[in-house]
């Protein structure tokens, strides 16, 4: 299948177990032609042309270090322990996370690593125009969800990338909208549950700049907004058939720049052979080079007992 010849078929045809996430989400709302190849089509992975994909690799696969030893202190292993052997960059890491973790959160009930899913479209039923087709899921996995009994909660999420990003940027991006909007809505479920909008928020945490975190509170009106914004695209990329109607990104050098560079599909897409230079991405979640293993995750068998 090519960019030249679109497929043309009569539904989307995604699993009917694929659960949308921010990320797949963030990468229609980025460009639809990314959603298409990545959750549609699942093209595999390119092979690897140029040293930024590999460095950029690395530094996910330190993320995912990092975020295992913190949930391994989170859950009371000893960090002397965790400490011991660790070399540059994760020493410094885990160090900063010890000396500056957040110490207002709440203590009652602390949940690591959780994922949390809703149907998609979610209430009010029919309210999405997906007639005779079952809903979809929404899916999150938080790093750390605090919350006390009369229901304050905080959401962070521990950060690796480069640089500390912008909070007006943050404030864009799908996983500030998809994180509380559906902690609220799953909430019933928990013994510290049900919660409202205005008792809940969403902090970032740098190992970038540790004692500098950004904070977004939820209350009503964003949680009403990202309703809205999160069932209209749905209900744009449900109403896709083909190829052709997931567009590329416009070829602007702007989103060349800031799309097309640092995405695993731009020679696919013929907007440039060279990758851009990882050392200037600021957030990891820029660089769109999705790995359709960990892409599909929530697709898996064991969704249901995840499920609420
Ligand atoms: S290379 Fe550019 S146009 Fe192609 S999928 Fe990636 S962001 Fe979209």
């Amino acid at each position: 299948m090519s960019a030249d010849h679109p497929t043309v078929t009569q539904s989307l045809p995604l699993l009917d177990t694929f659960a949308f996430s921010q990320s797949s989400l963030q990468a229609y709302a980025d460009c639809a032609r990314r959603f298409w190849l990545a959750y549609v089509e699942q093209l595999p992975w390119p092979a690897i042309e140029a040293s930024p994909v590999q460095e950029h690799e690395a530094h996910m696969r330190l993320g995912s270090t990092f975020h295992l030893l913190v949930q391994r202190a989170e859950v009371g292993i000893d960090p002397e322990r965790l400490s011991d052997g660790l070399a540059a960059p994760l020493a410094g890491w885990f160090s900063a996370y010890l000396r500056h973790r957040p110490t207002d959160l709440p203590t009652h009930f602390v949940e690591v690593e959780r994922v949390l899913t809703i149907p998609f479209p979610n209430a009010p039923a029919g309210s999405v125009g997906v007639a005779g087709q079952p809903p979809y899921r929404l899916a999150a996995k938080y790093d750390l969800i605090a919350a006390e009994p009369d229901g304050r909660v905080v959401i962070i999420d521990w950060k690796t990338t480069r640089r500390r990003t912008d909070p007006a940027t943050l404030r864009q991006r799908l996983q500030t909208l998809v994180y509380p909007y559906l902690l609220v809505e799953a909430s019933a479920a928990f013994p510290w549950g049900p919660v409202q909008p205005e008792q809940v928020e969403m902090r970032y945490w740098f190992t970038a700049a540790p004692s500098q975190p950004v904070t977004i509170r939820h209350d009503r009106p964003r949680h009403e907004a990202a309703h809205e914004r999160l069932h209209q695209l749905l209900a744009q990329i449900l109403a896709g058939r083909s190829e052709a109607d997931f567009p590329k990104v416009a070829d602007t050098p702007i989103n060349r720049k800031r799309f097309c560079d640092y995405c695993i599909y731009r020679s696919r897409c013929n907007r440039g052979v060279m990758a851009g230079d990882v050392s200037e991405v600021g957030d990891a979640d820029d660089f769109f080079a999705v790995d359709p293993d960990t892409a599909l995750e929530f697709t898996l068998e064991d969704l249901p007992e995840l499920a609420f």
